[in-house]
């Protein structure tokens, strides 16, 4: 059995296949109640706490599941991989357990937290430009000239299928799911959550949930194929960056199982990460809170038990802290 309608080949087989894999690498994260937001939105809240994966974010899944997918010989030289940090730290990480080399390439956008928690995980770094397509490109010459292996962040089969084992898992915590609201950037974490949410739960809706500054998944949606956003600075940096031009998967599995895509200002992602502090006592960076954060500003509307992804806590300290007393700071 493929996916429900994506015409993707992946399906969901390869989400279970990928959850047998992963079992005793990965955390199973708790989903837990939200009596706050359940009170505002009148349907029961839930918060998939992700947040509290090893690494820090859900990207762990992924990335563990397409490294134990290579033939070990294709991993002599090591493993290359762009990241706007999550991806990057959540490979060195599976490097790092199975003895294989690890470079990772990011752009000078990336925060300086993520690049020192990849670097020490033992990970070598190269700053390359000033977006992920920069950073990219120096992959590519790695894996073409010096004969690495690569794990792309989101458009690969084994990573949307490891990212698809958090659909499985929301199901299981709520069997009456309504509506599932996921961050989406390339949309492996979309597309795999949405692959197996609607295999076993045809009716839920899945709503991706992106920044305004920068939406390129959103942009390329609405275009009908992927096209090019320019790479701002926000709040929610781990949605930042490109689809690819020549995407093969997420591209084509938004467009089929996605309901719908909602855009976020950068005060409304604040108040997510505010409101998940003061409200829920967690820590959930830009990227992680635009669930709560499209609850609070009404552009998601449960009619039935929803569930709000926190797909990563990977935030700089000093600006938690400006954000949860108030001063939001808006990217120029
Ligand atoms: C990578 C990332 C996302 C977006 O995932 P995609 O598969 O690129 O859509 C969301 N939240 C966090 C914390 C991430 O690291």
């Amino acid at each position: 059995m493929t996916g429900p309608g994506s015409g993707s080949g992946i399906g969901l087989e390869d989400v279970f296949r990928a959850r047998a894999r992963l079992a005793g690498r990965i955390e199973r994260t708790p989903t837990v109640a939200s009596p706050g937001l359940t009170a505002r939105c009148g349907a029961p809240v839930f918060l998939k706490l992700e947040t509290r994966q090893t690494t820090g974010s859900f990207k762990l899944r992924g990335a563990t599941n397409a490294l134990s997918a290579l033939p070990r010989t294709a991993l002599a030289t090591g493993v290359a991989a762009a990241s706007t940090g999550n991806h990057g730290r959540a490979l060195a990480h599976a490097a790092a357990e199975a003895g294989i080399r690890c470079v990772v390439c990011m752009s000078a956008l990336v925060p300086a937290n993520k690049v020192e928690a990849i670097r020490a995980l033992g990970a070598e770094i190269r700053i390359v430009g000033r977006s992920q397509d920069d950073a990219q490109q120096e992959v590519d010459r790695l894996v073409r000239e010096e004969g690495f292996a690569t794990v792309p962040p989101f458009d690969h089969a084994d990573v949307i299928a490891g990212q698809g084992t958090l659909g499985l898992e929301i199901v299981e915590a709520v069997p009456d799911v309504e509506l599932v609201l996921v961050p989406l950037s390339g949309g492996g974490l979309a597309g795999g959550v949405a692959l197996a949410v609607k295999a076993l739960r045809p009716m839920a809706r899945v709503v991706g949930v992106s920044m305004e500054r920068g939406a390129a998944m959103h942009a390329s949606l609405k275009a009908g194929r992927p096209v090019l956003v320019e790479e701002l600075e926000t709040l929610a940096d781990s949605l930042g960056g490109g689809i690819g031009l020549d995407n093969r998967h997420t591209h084509r599995l938004a467009a089929a199982l996605l309901d719908e895509v909602v855009l976020l200002t950068e005060a409304e992602i604040a108040t997510g990460i505010a409101h998940a502090y003061a409200a829920e006592q967690e820590i959930v960076e830009g990227a992680g809170a635009v669930g709560i954060a499209a609850l609070l500003a009404g552009k998601a509307v449960p009619r039935g038990p929803a569930v709000a992804l926190l797909s990563g806590r990977n935030i700089a300290m000093d600006l938690h802290r400006r954000i949860i007393t108030g001063g939001v700071p808006c990217p120029a």
